[in-house]
């Protein structure tokens, strides 16, 4: 049967794809058989997050495989070393090699501008693709469904609006590790207190809770979920109307209060909002 022009296109295209993923295996196959099985090890990886490590850890690996140059043919001044890979060195005439480890490693991994290494561009390429058939499909699932989850988790548990142009949040929602634990009950109890002594009211609708101080010049969002400090967000009146244009939405200056100052709190409180309005107001 004779294939319609766009076939014929989409057949062309397949078979250039299938050529050209067997002459990047064949690069990998050329390498040393320690160096292959290196590089050949993406078939190990279980998933895209892992895939961003395993580039790194490669990358260390074909390091260590080096063979450093001697003292006499241009290690002198640091350790030196061709690539393992493609045997290329720096471009600079008087260099030999690749300074180790930085420069190998900005080579293999093609950051800044030095010469990326085209068996290196290979092996990701091939990870990529791989990792891309296997776990894509799979993975985008899993993110919807919790997405899902999300959603159903937002209308019955307490949410809290900590951002005036966004969707209220979870208690834990966009908190990172580095940010600390998030607030127990007793711990919230504790910063509302202190909120409420700051002239920053609780309120709840629903099952959304904002901590809110409002006047004819400013509105001001706190977020007392990290335990350790208050964080807020002062907005300048007039206020932008929500979804319009997202730099304004942008416009807020904020300022935290830690859990441990205790000395004159709202003077402090007073002192911070007046500096975000006047860097508001420039
Ligand atoms: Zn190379």
């Amino acid at each position: 049967m004779r294939m319609n022009p766009i076939q014929a296109y989409i057949a062309e295209i397949e078979r250039l794809k299938n050529e050209l993923f067997e002459a990047r295996v064949t690069i990998l196959n050329l390498m040393p058989e320690k160096i292959a099985r290196i590089l050949s090890s993406y078939y190990e990886v279980k998933s895209t997050r892992e895939g961003h490590n395993w580039e790194h850890e490669v990358a260390e690996l074909i390091i260590s495989e080096a063979k450093l140059l001697s003292k006499e043919d241009g290690s002198y001044w640091q350790d030196r070393a061709y690539c393992p890979l493609c045997g290329r060195g720096s471009n600079s005439p008087y260099d030999r090699g690749f300074a180790i480890p930085e420069g190998l490693r900005r080579h293999l991994t093609g950051w800044g501008n030095a010469t990326r290494c085209e068996v290196m561009e290979a092996t990701f390429r091939l990870a990529r693709n791989h990792w891309y058939r296997s776990f894509h499909e799979k993975e985008e699932q899993v993110k919807n469904e919790n997405q899902l989850l999300l959603a159903e988790k937002k209308k019955t548990e307490t949410v809290y609006l900590i951002d005036l142009y966004a969707e209220p949040c979870l208690m834990d929602e966009g908190i990172y590790s580095w940010d600390g634990p998030t607030r127990g009950e007793e711990e919230l109890v504790w910063a509302e207190k202190r909120l409420d002594g700051l002239g920053v009211m609780t309120s709840i609708e629903g099952n959304v809770k904002k901590y809110i101080d409002e006047t004819d010049n400013y509105l001001l969002l706190a977020d007392p979920r990290v335990n350790g400090k208050i964080t807020f967000k002062v907005y300048l009146k007039p206020l932008a109307k929500k979804g319009k244009g997202r730099g304004r939405s942008l416009h807020y200056q904020s300022f935290y209060i830690q859990d441990k100052w205790k000395n004159d709190l709202p003077a402090k409180y007073a002192a911070r909002v007046k500096e975000c309005i006047e860097n508001l107001m420039h």
